[in-house]
């Protein structure tokens, strides 16, 4: 099958062609995003394979399906960024990697953690210059730390495991709640509560009209001073201006995050050269309580190996006729 690969780095190239080696299908890659000035480049092709930030809105979809395109291959778990409407209204079926490594991101979210409440990010900065002070340093334990999972699902639970072995308490918040979240020592309580509770306040549900914003001005107002937020799974959970505010304000206590609101302008490119014109993720990258990674929690050997496979059999599957395991339909 011929298909558009796009937002393609280096890393996807060598991956997903070592996945296709048997399957044989026509793999052309594209640097771009898709959107709408680039859409043209897939016509002809039966499938596009996309990431993140590739925009899949009723414009796109049209000409997509203009062109011919019938397959929508996401290679990564969440799908915010596809118009499943416009898709199904167009024929155009859409496939996602519905699970792999979920250590990954919850070891990521776990690691902004340690290094955020024990200053590892500064005190890199400073023994590389020389300085082995220790004024500014003093971190907190996390044992006893009560610690707030807001999604406890695939990821959640991952996290929240590896939270239980440093002997923190557990709370959750879920739409759907699970009896393993439960049965690991986790309690499910409203999400005021988990807000005015926590610790460290970690995000693992998905992007959808209900979440975003989650984390707003409101929420941050009830949130225990010096608490810490970690969101690895969507930007859009968080109004970054809001916090902001309550950094300043000191009532946050420290931030890590994985992904951002306009990450798409910013994100997977190398900026170091140029001048960022986005003055909200630089605002936030001066705080020394605050710890910023491009989108890097799922990058490990390991669920990017099952990414490329998952969406090599998805897409040969798709061209054989058979079931696809990892559709995403409108409407769940
Ligand atoms: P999952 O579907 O297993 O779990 C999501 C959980 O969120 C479910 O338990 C669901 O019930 C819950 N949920 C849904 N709506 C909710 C709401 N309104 N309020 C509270 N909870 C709600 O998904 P997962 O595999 O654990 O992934 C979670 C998210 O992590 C994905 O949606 C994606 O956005 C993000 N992610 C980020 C990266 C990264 O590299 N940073 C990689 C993979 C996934």
């Amino acid at each position: 099958m011929k298909v558009a690969v796009f937002s393609a780095k280096r890393y996807d190239r060598e991956l997903l062609a070592a996945a296709n080696a048997e399957a044989g299908h026509e793999l052309n890659f594209f640097d771009d995003l898709l959107e709408p000035s680039t859409v043209v480049l897939a016509t002809g092709c039966g499938a596009v394979c996309v990431f993140v930030n590739d925009v899949l809105d009723a414009e796109v979809l049209a000409a997509l399906a203009a062109g011919g395109t019938r397959l929508v291959a996401l290679r990564c778990t969440g799908f915010n960024n596809v118009d499943l409407k416009a898709a199904a209204a167009h024929g155009v079926r859409v496939v996602r990697v519905t699970e792999y490594s979920p250590y990954s991101v919850a070891e990521h979210a776990v690691a902004l953690i340690l290094a955020l409440r024990r200053k590892i990010h500064r005190a890199y900065n400073r023994t590389r210059d020389g300085n082995f002070e220790l004024d500014g340093l003093l971190g907190a334990d996390l044992h006893g730390c009560t610690v707030g999972v807001i999604g406890t699902g695939k990821i959640g639970r991952v996290f929240a495991r590896i939270m239980s072995g440093f002997g923190c308490e557990l709370i959750g918040y879920d739409k759907f709640e699970s009896p393993d979240f439960e049965q690991m020592g986790g309690r499910y309580v409203p999400l005021r509560e988990l807000a005015a509770r926590s610790d460290i306040v970690s995000l693992h549900c998905p992007l959808t009209p209900d979440t975003y914003y989650l984390v707003d001005a409101e929420a941050l107002a009830l949130a225990k001073p010096g608490a810490i937020l970690i969101n690895t799974s969507r930007g859009g959970l968080v109004d970054t201006e809001a916090v902001i505010a309550s950094l300043k304000s000191g009532q946050l206590g420290a931030l890590g995050i994985d992904v951002y609101e306009q990450e798409s302008d910013l994100f997977f490119q190398d900026l170091s050269s140029s001048i960022i014109p986005d003055d909200v993720i630089q605002r936030l990258v001066s705080f020394p309580n605050v710890i910023v990674t491009g989108h890097q929690a799922f990058f490990t050997r390991e669920a990017v190996g099952t990414i490329c496979a998952t969406t090599i059999a998805s897409i040969s599957d798709y061209a054989a006729g058979r079931r696809l395991a990892h559709e995403v339909h409108a409407g769940g």
